[in-house]
């Protein structure tokens, strides 16, 4: 059984498995070890989940998707999934513990982001679901058509490890309010929150069997992909993960909503409020280091104001601090595992071959016997087909490059497989529309970054997506509509 309490020494939990409302083990018996990428210390083992515990996991997901579940009022479903919103609240330290042992990221950046945004995502459903309803229409004398809303069934919810509980509640509180049961895969690098997670959802009044966990590798995730009995998979991660699941699910007809890989832009016109824009470049740069997938990694400054940006973005970056991420200073915790730093290491190498101009960073940061810690790095003086500028490094790496021109600065935005956001600077609102329009991502911020409101449309073109999270878009995905035809 995990224990859920964390130690005061910062010791991690051990993570099974949450079936039908019990924690288990996997039958198999076999587990693997979960380091803090912070200190490689060992947090915990992790049970790794076979084809045995998903259809276990899928079988009870499909039994509680009648009774005591469907049966529940609607206002009922709701005060069940804003406790839930309030017991994460409750929590908070230890979340907030548990996330920035798992991942390495800043515990401040945990507390105020990752946690306070989980808790959120169910108070903010827990209203949506009160308010949600259908299409009527009157034909004439002939008949009225009105449609009812279903859950979608059983959805399986696959997890990045970059905002481990955030990324899993902004799926798992519309699935719910819309009456669906779940199997959860968190991803094998960060299992922790999602493990206490179901402890909170059982104490907030979940019915057994609505909210599965199955911990394990991407072939756990393949086995829920591929099960005939689930209905839907909501997946975050890398576009390459997205297409083998797509393949997995298509003998089965699964519906399918992808959160995938971004390579963003940031735009910045010399017409723009530059304290501004420096002050956002450094969080949409660097936060969470540059592990987030809405990060702007290429960020392209109209020429007049180019060398003044980078001298001061570079200042800027120097000035941050990286380091323990229990530590109330640090800017820039670990990277999550050392196979990710190895990953980003790597494409440093590769901008060096590229003959590319390091103005800031671009090695491993000094000082740390262990632990995965990279300096925040700008580049510049990199060709628009390097392999830096085409695709997603998901660190604290950023490429800079001037324009001269509106028509410029958008062929090369635009000549990229991913189209997830853009971060657009100028004072010109005209402009700000225009260019805004002609840009390929699923969304644009004007002078701000990841500025969220939870009702409008998030997700990506291109390869960055399919489908889109967020109010009713979720509900989208996460219901069926029956129309009923009365004639009269
Ligand atoms: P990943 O694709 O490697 O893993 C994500 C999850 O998929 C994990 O739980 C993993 O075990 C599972 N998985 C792996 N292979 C699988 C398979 N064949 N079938 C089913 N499941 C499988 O992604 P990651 O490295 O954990 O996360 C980083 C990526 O996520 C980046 O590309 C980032 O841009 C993306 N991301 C996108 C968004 C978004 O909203 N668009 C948000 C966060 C992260």
């Amino acid at each position: 059984m995990p224990s859920t309490e964390v130690k005061k020494d910062r010791v991690g939990i051990d993570c099974v498995h949450y079936i039908n409302g019990e924690y288990v083990h996997s039958k198999s018996g076999e587990t693997f070890e979960n380091p803090n990428p912070a200190t490689e210390e060992i947090l915990g083992t992790v049970a790794v989940g076979g084809k045995e515990e998903v259809d276990e996991a899928v079988s009870v997901a499909r039994k509680a998707l009648k009774g005591e579940w469907a049966d529940m009022p609607s206002r009922k479903r709701s005060n069940v999934i804003r406790k839930i919103g309030d017991l994460i609240l409750e929590r908070h330290e230890e979340l907030a513990t548990l996330e920035s042992l798992d991942t390495g990221k800043p515990l401040w950046l945990s507390k105020s982001v990752d946690i306070d945004r989980a808790a959120n995502n169910f108070h903010f459903f827990a209203d949506y679901l009160t308010t949600v309803g259908t299409e009527t229409y009157q034909q004439d004398d002939k008949a009225i058509h009105y449609a009812v809303r279903k859950p979608t069934g059983v959805v399986g919810l696959i997890n990045p490890w970059n905002l481990p509980l955030f990324l899993l509640t902004w799926k798992l509180a519309p699935a719910l309010a819309a009456g669906n049961t779940v199997v959860m895969k968190p991803s094998e690098v960060t299992p922790m929150t999602a493990t206490v997670l179901t402890e909170i959802c059982k104490e907030a009044g979940v019915p057994d069997g609505v909210v599965n966990t199955v911990h394990g590798f991407g072939e756990t995730g393949a086995a829920i992909s591929s099960h005939e009995d689930v209905d839907g998979i909501a997946f975050t991660g890398e576009t390459v993960t997205g297409t083998a699941i797509m393949k997995a699910a298509a003998p089965t007809l699964k519906k399918l909503s992808f959160e995938l890989g971004g390579k963003n832009p940031n735009i910045i016109f010399a017409d723009a409020d530059l304290d501004d824009t420096i002050e956002t470049t450094i969080k949409s740069s660097f936060i969470n280091q540059g592990e987030v997938c809405l990060c702007g990694s290429r960020i392209y400054v109209e020429r007049p104001i180019y060398d003044e940006f980078v001298e001061r973005l570079t200042a800027k970056t120097k000035e941050m601090k990286v380091g323990d991420p229990f530590e109330a200073d640090t800017n820039v915790g670990a990277m999550v595992s050392e196979e990710h730093y190895n990953k980003v290491l790597s494409y440093l190498d590769i901008a060096k071959e590229e003959g590319g101009t390091f103005e800031i960073g671009g090695k491993a940061a000094e000082g740390f016997d262990k632990g995965y810690y990279i300096e925040p790095t700008i580049i510049t003086g990199l060709g628009k087909d390097s392999r830096c500028v085409q695709e997603e490094i998901f660190g604290p790496v950023v490429n800079i490059v001037p324009f001269d021109t509106e028509e410029e600065v958008l062929e090369q935005v635009n000549d990229t497989h991913y189209g997830l956001s853009a971060s657009l600077w100028t004072t010109d609102f005209k402009r700000a529309h225009r260019v805004a329009g002609k840009i390929e991502t699923g969304m644009v911020w004007i002078n701000t970054w990841f500025l969220r409101d939870l009702r409008t449309p998030f997700g990506g073109t291109k390869h960055s997506g399919i489908g889109r999270e967020g109010g009713m878009h979720s509900f989208e995905f996460y219901s069926e509509l029956t129309n009923i035809t009365i004639k009269l």
